[in-house]
């Protein structure tokens, strides 16, 4: 028999949550204490893993940027290609949430009111608290911000520590396979945490509590499609004179792959051999700027979390300030550098950059169900991204071969 992929066992939940959850609209009270409790439960194993996740896939996520500062020039352009349009990714995600108002109109009363009842921090106070005084204080707190900032710092001391830093990086590296491995039993889980979170929010609720997600896939996909149109067509026709028609046609296989298979990693064989032969980037630089691209380089995960963030701050009727969107921007440019290129990552990279503003983490459950079709436009985002960067690398070299033609015949 075929196995039933998760993400199709997620939409099930999903569903069959909603329908219960309309059953279950006289009596809540079943739906609150016997079956989200399961959802909880979710919850606080997700909870478990981020802070060893984030830490261990930043610090090793850090120690590869470290080669790159080996490649000199070629690293830094690539770096700072990669972080700016990511960066605004994520400033055009949250534009755009704001402009349409995403998941407004529709309030589910939050439990954790967090964010509110925090003090608005000023953006300098936000900026001077990234480092954090005591990092084993941040970790026990669960501050992501200055987790991720120790994490960075902790990694470059590995990279300047050279041979003796080995065994710290092997650490790490280990630790992050095994967090990997730990987060993919819990996403086991998700079908029934899903159905279990789902169905006390719609029995409370009603069904029309679902109407908003349909906005956030509309924006999502907007937001994907303007960011492409803008930013690679944007920085291919100034800084490398390349035609976006030509770089769109020559990149379109890789596309397919990444769309259906919701991982960049997967992409990542098909993406280099249309960047080198169709759109004539050498092989040197291919090989560099685009693995590296796959971990690191996540323009469309960003602008989702971005888009995700506030759909769940207006769902529980949370106001952000400009100071949490700015910190919004920030995690989840960083989180881009931690985040796997594997379906379903962004996702969990979301829970953080939710906490880092403290949004409830139960409207996971409202996106997770609608992930899938996200990851889908999320990830062509990804590795366009890194084929657009290693053109603009190469041009910037005279190293493009700007005769090369698209292999019409080329198939996937
Ligand atoms: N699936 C994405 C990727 O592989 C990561 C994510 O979940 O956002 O690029």
């Amino acid at each position: 028999m075929k196995k039933v992929q998760l993400s199709t066992k997620i939409l099930i939940g999903l569903v069959a949550g909603i329908l219960a959850g309309i059953l279950l609209q006289g009596s809540p009270d079943i739906a609150n204490h016997w079956i989200k409790p399961f959802g909880t439960l979710f919850l606080n194993l997700i909870k478990m893993i981020i802070v060893p996740l984030v830490l261990a896939s930043l610090v090793v996520g850090t120690c590869g940027l470290g080669d790159v500062r080996k490649l000199g020039r070629i690293g830094g352009k690539t770096l700072a290609y990669y972080l700016l349009t990511t960066a605004f990714a994520v400033i055009l995600g949250l534009i755009l949430a704001n402009m349409f108002s995403v998941g407004a109109g529709f309030t589910i009363p939050a439990e954790t009111k967090a964010a509110e009842a925090k003090e608005i921090p000023k953006v300098v106070d936000t900026l001077l608290n990234i480092i954090p005084t005591n990092p084993i204080k941040a970790l026990a707190d669960g501050n992501m911000l200055q987790i991720i900032a120790f994490a960075l710092i902790l990694g470059g001391g590995i990279v300047v520590l050279g041979e003796k830093g080995k065994p710290l990086y092997d650490f790490f590296d280990s630790l992050t396979e095994a967090t990997y491995k730990i987060t993919g039993g819990i996403m086991n889980f998700a079908p029934y945490a899903v159905f279990a979170l789902i169905v006390p929010v719609v029995a409370a609720n009603g069904p029309k509590v679902l109407l908003p997600l349909l906005s956030v896939i509309i924006i999502v996909y907007l937001g994907c499609f303007l960011h492409a149109v803008l930013v690679y067509s944007g920085t291919l026709a100034v800084f490398a004179k390349f035609s976006p028609i030509k770089f769109f046609k020559g990149i379109f296989p890789a596309q397919a792959i990444a769309f259906t298979t919701c991982s960049s990693s997967a992409a990542l064989p098909v993406n280099m051999q249309c960047t080198e032969k169709n759109l004539g980037v050498p092989k040197s630089i291919c090989s560099f700027v685009l693995p590296l691209g796959a971990t690191v380089n996540m323009d469309g995960t960003a602008l989702y979390q971005g888009v995700c963030a506030l759909f769940i701050a207006n769902v529980f009727g949370i106001d952000l300030t400009i100071s949490q969107q700015f910190t919004i921007v920030l995690t989840a440019t960083l989180a881009s550098i931690g985040t796997a290129g594997v379906p379903g990552a962004g996702l969990i990279m979301l829970t953080m950059v939710l906490q880092s503003v403290g949004l409830p983490l139960e409207g996971l459950a409202l996106v997770a169900g609608i992930d899938r079709i996200l990851d889908m436009a999320r990830t062509t985002i990804n590795i366009t991204g890194d084929s657009a960067c290693a053109i603009i690398i190469a041009a910037s070299e005279n190293e493009l071969d700007r005769n090369c033609e698209i292999k019409h015949g080329y198939s996937v």
